[in-house]
């Protein structure tokens, strides 16, 4: 059996760890943080994240159980340069804070018999080179850390009076690609998300957040939390919400690492999963699925092959297979919504497609 450190315990480097030890192999589980720890996200859970989860045994009634905090969905409203969608789907998602979330796969790790060790690994070449013998493989799962970043995040929870959340609203998250926030001229997109992640009897908790993409951002020059504030009083959805909010917390600013058409899967005998390989998705910023699945897909090329060489071959099949072709038309359509003739096509199919 390998032994194997997994840097970076989030949901990536969890599942990867839990799918190896599962399997018998020495896994350390390493990770700056003790946990439970935040991560700002806008805490979107969506179906086939779930599914993907049933892997490591944890399903709907599980996160249920554990989760101090969830909302279910099972539709929503996309609003497309003005043009809303409203999509209904036939399995239920779930809106989690990462607080909680993350800590819930964590464990399922340490349960599968990962040891986690705390530490900040910086510069993960040297890293290799000072553990080289102690492990026979590494596996980089640090998120941002140590992938590409192209779009920059902000979020904040609001809570509201149960009875000033518009009936319309229930079981939908809000999605809102708007003008304001992206740029023809740079082929960029920018979106506002409202996620509702808590319910008690008084009072629902959302996550209210922007996505720009980091050319945007730079090209403005703009202070993102001042920028957040003024946007958020005049959108005409989360402004009506903000009139009736009841407490805000601190706002946190994050880094997404959204796809890019020659993402690397492995680099100089380190393999790479979730954020740190650029595995989310440009259009919608959903990273959670291709965290938790590369991270068993990994785990899967380690368990079936003899050596680091036979590990490469076969983790670029799952990758060409489950992720490269869908993320890469992805990255096309965020091309075209970016401009105006492409972008009507776009959303004609996707109004097609809603109905
Ligand atoms: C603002 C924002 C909103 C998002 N909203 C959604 C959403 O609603 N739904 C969705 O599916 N996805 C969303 N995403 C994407 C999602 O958060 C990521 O795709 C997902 O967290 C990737 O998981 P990961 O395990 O690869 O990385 P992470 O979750 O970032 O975990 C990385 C881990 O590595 C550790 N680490 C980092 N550096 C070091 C170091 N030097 N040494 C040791 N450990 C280190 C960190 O402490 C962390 O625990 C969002 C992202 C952002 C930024």
């Amino acid at each position: 059996m390998a032994k194997i450190a997994v840097v970076g315990a989030g949901p990536s480097g969890s599942s990867t760890g839990y799918h190896l030890a599962k399997n018998g192999h020495h896994v350390t589980l390493i990770d700056k943080e003790s946990f439970p720890r935040d991560k700002a996200c806008g805490d979107g859970i969506t179906a086939k994240a779930v599914r993907a989860l049933t892997k490591m045994g944890i399903d709907y009634e599980y996160l249920k159980k554990l989760a101090s905090e969830y909302y279910l969905w099972n539709s929503s409203i996309i609003s497309y340069y003005s043009q809303e969608y409203h999509q209904e789907y036939s399995d239920w998602s779930i809106c989690i804070p990462r607080y909680i979330f993350d800590n819930i796969i964590y464990e399922k790790a340490i349960e599968a018999g990962c040891i986690h060790h705390q530490q900040s690994v910086n510069n993960i070449s040297q890293f290799r080179s000072n553990f080289n013998h102690e492990f026979d493989y590494i596996v980089d799962a640090r998120g941002i850390f140590a992938g590409e970043c192209n779009v920059i995040g902000i979020r904040e929870y609001w809570t509201l009076p149960i009875e000033l959340f518009p009936h319309y609203y229930h079981s939908n998250i809000q999605v809102y690609l708007e003008q304001e926030l992206g740029s023809q001229e740079l082929g960029s997109n920018g979106y506002l998300w409202i996620f509702p992640v808590g319910l008690n009897d008084k009072l629902l908790k959302i996550n209210v957040g922007l996505g720009l993409s980091l050319k945007d951002y730079e090209r403005r020059g703009t202070n993102l939390i001042r920028f957040f504030d003024e946007f958020v009083v005049r959108h005409h959805v989360a402004g009506k919400f903000l009139d009736n909010v009841v407490t805000r917390t601190r706002k946190k600013v994050y880094p997404l690492a959204t796809t890019k058409w020659n993402n690397k899967i492995y680099e100089n005998n380190i393999f790479k999963v979730g954020d740190a390989a650029n595995l989310t998705d440009p259009v919608t910023g959903e990273g959670i699925h291709n965290a938790i699945a590369s991270g068993f897909y990994l785990a899967q090329a380690i368990n079936m092959s003899e050596d680091i060489e036979s590990v490469k071959i076969n983790y670029q099949k799952f990758y060409q297979k489950y992720f490269q072709k869908k993320l890469r038309t992805r990255l096309l359509q965020e091309k075209m919504l970016s401009l105006p003739v492409l972008r009507n096509f776009l959303l004609y199919k996707i109004g097609k497609l809603s109905k």
